[in-house]
């Protein structure tokens, strides 16, 4: 079987950024959901001492909290400076950006539609900031087609994204409300390492695809179903890795999510039994 390298792979710029800053913490903190979405990195962090909450309600007053790579509601945020709990933030700036967007137009008197998948820790985040804006009004969607039987009762809209969604998808989403004539502004640009991952795994041209990341991992999840192999595999540990029968694919491209350590890139390619590049 020939393998590949897919570039880029390892940990993205927010991710490196989040985790050398949780690295850099020696006493027992507390961290408000993974850090970022790899079991690798989590349990590093929890040999580490730290304590993960998954409400910002479980971490106790007086202490401090590391907020992961995807970020936080203003609310939750006030919850902890009122508990005078120091945050440590490892919020990336892409997120940040997303917030901005998403609380501006919230401020305009506009439907916030957000295109990602409700409940992940992101999306959660930039609700918050649209909830905190009085008499706003949000929508979360993962596709142009739950739009289609909506009655809408606001003629401006304003779109964000989550900064891991597939592109394509965003942008469907804001050309359906250009469609319709809305009053439409949008931020749907997804981050580069989001981007340039699923433009790299597009182009691969062979016949198996092997992702390594998370299940729980949204640009993983994302790099796997945008993906026009036929053979798409995904593994978070070796042992995962060790149950996947690789049989009749002839050339593998492996990748992997932008939270996923590079030590365990190597450690597969090595398995693997090397690249052909
Ligand atoms: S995937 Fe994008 S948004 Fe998420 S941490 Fe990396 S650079 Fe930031």
């Amino acid at each position: 079987m020939r393998i590949e390298a897919i570039k880029p792979h390892g940990f993205c710029a927010g991710v490196a950024a989040a985790v050398a800053k949780a690295m850099a913490i020696n006493d027992c903190v507390y961290a408000y959901h993974p850090v970022v979405h790899s079991e690798i990195v989590v349990d590093k962090l929890v040999r580490r001492g730290f304590k993960f909450v998954n409400s910002v309600d479980d971490v106790p007053s007086n202490s401090r909290v590391l907020v992961s790579a995807h970020g936080i509601s203003p609310l939750e945020e006030k919850s902890l400076r009122n508990r005078s709990i120091e945050i440590i933030d490892a919020t990336c700036p892409f997120v940040w950006r997303v917030h901005n967007a998403a609380a501006k137009f919230a401020r305009d008197g506009r439907l916030v539609v957000i295109v990602g998948d409700d409940g992940h820790a992101e999306v959660e985040g930039i609700k918050g900031e649209v909830q905190a804006v009085d008499g706003a009004e949000l929508l979360v969607v993962s596709h142009v087609e739950e739009l289609i039987d909506i009655r809408f009762t606001r003629e401006k809209i304003g779109i964000v994204a989550q900064t891991t969604v597939n592109q394509e998808v965003a942008d469907n989403v804001v050309a359906f409300f250009l469609r319709k004539g809305f009053d439409v502004l949008y931020d749907v640009k997804v981050c580069n390492a989001t981007k340039e991952r699923q433009e790299a795994v597009k182009a691969f041209k062979g016949d198996g695809l092997l992702v390594l990341g998370s299940s729980t991992s949204a640009n993983t999840m994302r790099l796997c179903s945008v993906s026009p192999c036929s053979n798409v595999f995904r593994a978070s540990n070796i042992e995962e890795l060790k149950k996947i029968d690789f049989s009749g694919i002839n050339f593998l491209g492996v990748t992997s999510g932008a939270s996923t350590p590079e030590s365990f890139f190597r450690e597969v390619l090595e398995y693997l039994g090397g690249v052909n590049e």
